[in-house]
Formats: C-alpha cells, sequence, structure tokens
C-alpha cells in the first residue's frame, strides 16, 4: 500500500503545466469561434478543415506524449518573479510562452502567404492553446514553486493535488459544466469591453495574471481547498476563459479577417 501510494505521488508531481485541462482550453476555442468575423471564420476553415478552435485547443497537451514535440515544452508557461516585468525578467534558452505568442503571431501576420497550410494549422493550434494558458495565473509563475505545481493541497479533504492542477483542472471540473455550456454561461460580453481586451498587449495579459497572485495563494494552514476557495475564485476563472477567448478572436480576426 506504500508503495503504491509513493507511485501515484510520483505520477502526480511527474505531470506539470499542463494548462487550463481540456474543458478550459475548448471553452477558450468555443468562445473565440463565435467571436469570429465572417471572412476569418471562411480562411480559418480552409486551414483548419474540420478540426474546431475547440478541438484544436488541445493539441500541445496532446503532443506531449511524442518526443518529436520536446522543443516545444516550456512555451506553455514563463516565469516573472514578484515585482518585475518580463523584460527584466531572465529569459528561458528553449523559449516561453509570451516569447512564442509574439512570434507565431508575428509570422502569421507578416508571413502566412508563404506558409503551407500544415505549417499554419499548427501555427494555429499553438496560438489557441497559448492564448488560454497565459490566462491561467500560475501560467506566469512567481520562479519558487514551479507555477504552484510544488504547492501541495488537499482537495476536498481526500484528493492529494496541487495549486497548479486545482487551477487547470479542479475548479473548473467541480462545476460540472461541459465545455459547451461553459462557454455559453461565460460569453457575455459587451461590444465596448470586447474592444477594450482586444487591445490589451500579450505582455499586459501576463502582467494581468501576475495581478491574481495574492488570491491564488490565498490558502488555509492547512492546505485543504474546498467550497470556500471555489467561491472565492469562480469569477476570475469565467473571466480569464472569457478573455481568452475574447482576446483570441481578435488575433484571428486581425490575421483572416
Ligand atoms: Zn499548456
Amino acid at each position: 500500500m506504500k508503495r503504491l501510494l509513493i507511485v501515484i505521488l510520483l505520477l502526480g508531481f511527474s505531470i506539470t503545466g499542463m494548462g487550463w485541462g481540456q474543458t478550459g482550453h475548448r471553452v477558450v476555442g468555443k468562445i473565440a469561434s463565435k467571436h469570429l468575423t465572417k471572412k476569418a471564420r471562411k480562411a480559418l476553415s480552409t486551414v483548419m478543415g474540420h478540426e474546431s478552435l475547440a478541438v484544436a485547443s488541445t493539441w500541445m497537451d496532446e503532443v506531449k506524449s511524442d518526443s518529436t514535440y520536446d522543443y516545444m515544452e516550456d512555451w506553455h508557461w514563463v516565469t516573472i518573479p514578484d515585482g518585475q516585468t518580463y523584460a527584466q525578467a531572465e529569459k528561458n534558452p528553449n523559449g516561453d510562452i509570451i516569447a512564442t505568442l509574439e512570434r507565431i503571431i508575428n509570422e502569421l501576420e507578416s508571413n502566412r502567404e508563404s506558409m503551407s497550410v500544415g505549417q499554419q494549422r499548427e501555427y494555429i493550434r499553438i496560438l489557441v492553446h497559448l492564448v488560454g494558458d497565459i490566462h491561467q495565473p500560475l501560467h506566469v509563475g512567481t520562479g519558487l514553486d514551479r507555477g504552484g505545481n510544488d504547492v501541495k493541497i488537499s482537495w476536498f479533504w481526500s484528493t492529494p493535488t496541487n495549486l497548479h492542477s486545482v487551477w487547470d483542472t479542479r475548479i473548473i471540473q467541480h462545476k460540472e459544466f461541459s465545455y459547451t455550456e461553459l462557454a455559453e454561461v461565460v460569453d457575455h460580453t459587451k461590444k465596448s469591453t470586447v474592444e477594450e481586451w482586444q487591445s490589451a498587449t500579450i505582455r499586459q495579459w501576463a502582467e494581468e495574471s501576475m495581478s491574481y497572485r495574492p488570491m491564488v495563494y490565498e490558502i488555509p494552514q492547512d492546505n485543504v481547498l474546498a467550497y470556500n476557495y471555489v467561491y472565492a475564485t469562480w469569477d476570475t476563472v469565467q473571466l480569464r476563459l472569457q478573455q481568452a477567448g475574447i482576446r483570441l478572436a481578435g488575433i484571428l480576426n486581425r490575421i483572416y479577417g
């Protein structure tokens, strides 16, 4: 029994930096697809075929099982310590979420005419995923605890997990919505708000994520997170999914619209 427990613990800690779980990522893709211009929708269907943005959103997590894509591993997150900006922070030589988003968007904007459909499809899959991840506050880490992966949590007094995973999946799972239901729940944005959100830069999205740190790390001494934590964070989780979806649509409309 003890050995089994150790194996489970090791497995738990080896899975790091997954980003929003599948439901969260699909919500972002679904919301974005509802805010595309007609022209962008048409151009994207040429690139993506029958693969919806919701389906494309989880590709970057799926290819973690394929060593061909190991070079993308560090693209899901970035470290910006408290009190620093991205420009000041030490850069990961393997890349990070901000550098990757800026590069991919820039290449699609300036160079997509000369890119193959396959290359564009891969870029869109990366884009849908990373715009989601950067809105998950713990994907902009402090550098102290691997984006909350080292913060052990007892979820509802029974499930051992960590703070990162609570934000990726546990809070959303607790609500028991399907991704299409949750997209409906979350997506009710005024036009003026849409414009305001879409005008923010990628670095500002990261700064917003950092601004949630005090709330994210508001953890009781026994490290049990349950109803109170879900209650305290649910509005923020919804807001971040909504902003990610709206901003993804803004980028795709700019590129393809
Ligand atoms: Zn991710």
